[in-house]
């Protein structure tokens, strides 16, 4: 069995999502020690407890340590079943995240699954719903499966209660993709997501976009006003559709931060991108590594190579034969993945 130190690097929870991701896909089983070491509230979460318990639901694993803030964790899995399943987190803690954690073996198997998951859709420092739908999931699809998702209802922090489907139609073997350019910005765009909040909240978050914005020309800017969920939300969506990639950077807007300030994160993850040559932003460059590794070979190109990818390199190398190299290239950053 695979022993890992959870304190390493970030020592955050992707080490847990992405160990019981690629213990699912290979069927290795691992021990987890000193888990979420580096966070102010270590051990498992509720959002990590859901993941270890629908990781365990797919593959009939066996489990130990499976308690909120257990810093200890034994996972053994069994067989990945493709299936119909419905996760709930029971607070607002992020969908998006224990959906990548199930996926990876999902994407592989012989039959199609259908998942549905209730909590955060909206959740600050996590993959926010639309740009897991309109980034993350067709980028997955470059490999092969096809995966769609549906939005039930949004769901924001404290009481959480959103709610997304997914669709996965798997493959035998993931594609090698290169995904070196993003090719021309075909278009550009802004929308602020309103739940029951003043719209000069979302004009003052466009206006930054406006104003803010490099080149942002005749890019649309536009308000997204829905009564679509439990609690009242907001986030700033700016969204670049290329050639060969769409990329979409999220800020959510929390109780107490101006808008202007919501605004500014998402302006400053979507001009590091244009400034850049990668072809994607820093959360998708993390995220697709999975894949890229699941696949052995393959190449990205990113704006930026985060602590959080480089503790993610080490925890894939620790599960899967694959070498993966970071180089420097001036206005990008390209990773190389090789058997
Ligand atoms: P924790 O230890 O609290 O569970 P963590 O350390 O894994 O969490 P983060 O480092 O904050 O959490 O990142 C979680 C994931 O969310 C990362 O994969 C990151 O790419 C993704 N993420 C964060 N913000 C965004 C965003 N605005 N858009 C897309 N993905 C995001």
């Amino acid at each position: 069995m695979l022993t890992i130190d959870g304190s390493f690097g970030e020592g955050g929870g992707q080490i847990l999502r992405t160990s019981l991701a690629l213990s699912l896909v290979t069927g290795k089983a691992f021990k987890l020690i000193n888990l979420r070491a580096n966070r102010t509230n270590p051990g498992l979460q509720q959002q990590h407890l859901t993941a270890v318990r629908a990781a365990a639901t797919i593959s009939d694993a066996t489990v130990e340590g499976d308690a909120r803030s257990s810093q200890t964790l034994v996972f053994e899995p069994g067989k990945v079943t493709p299936g119909t399943y419905e996760f709930d987190i029971g607070t607002a803690g992020s969908t998006t995240l224990v959906f990548q954690t199930i996926l990876p073996p999902l994407m592989l198997c012989s039959e199609k699954s259908k998942l549905t998951f209730t909590g955060g859709t909206h959740n600050p420092h996590a993959p926010p719903f639309d740009y897991t739908n309109e980034t993350y999931a067709p980028t997955l699809e470059l490999f092969g499966p096809v995966v769609k998702l549906e939005l039930g209802r949004l769901g924001f922090y404290p009481p959480g209660g959103g709610m997304f489907s997914a669709v996965i139609n798997p493959v035998e073997k993931l594609k090698t993709v290169e995904l070196i350019r993003r090719g021309k910005i075909l278009r550009r765009s802004a929308r602020s997501l309103l739940v029951r909040l003043s719209q000069r909240i979302g004009q003052k978050e466009l206006d930054y976009v406006r104003n803010n914005m490099p080149d942002w020309g005749g890019g649309e800017l536009r308000l997204d006003i829905s009564d679509n969920a439990i609690s009242s939300g907001n986030a700033l969506t700016i969204q670049f559709e290329c050639e060969y990639v769409t990329e979409t950077f999220t800020a959510v807007g929390t109780r107490g931060l101006p808008a202007e300030k919501v605004a500014e994160n998402a302006v400053g993850y979507a001009r590091r991108y244009v400034e850049s040559t990668g072809a994607v932003g820093e959360f998708l460059a993390d995220q697709i590594l999975i894949p890229f590794a699941m696949a052995g070979t393959g190449s990205y190109t990113a704006d930026l190579i985060s602590t959080h990818t480089e503790t993610n390199i080490e925890t894939v190398e620790k599960f899967l034969d694959v070498k993966i190299t970071v180089t420097d290239e001036g206005t990008h950053h390209r990773v190389d993945v090789r058997s």
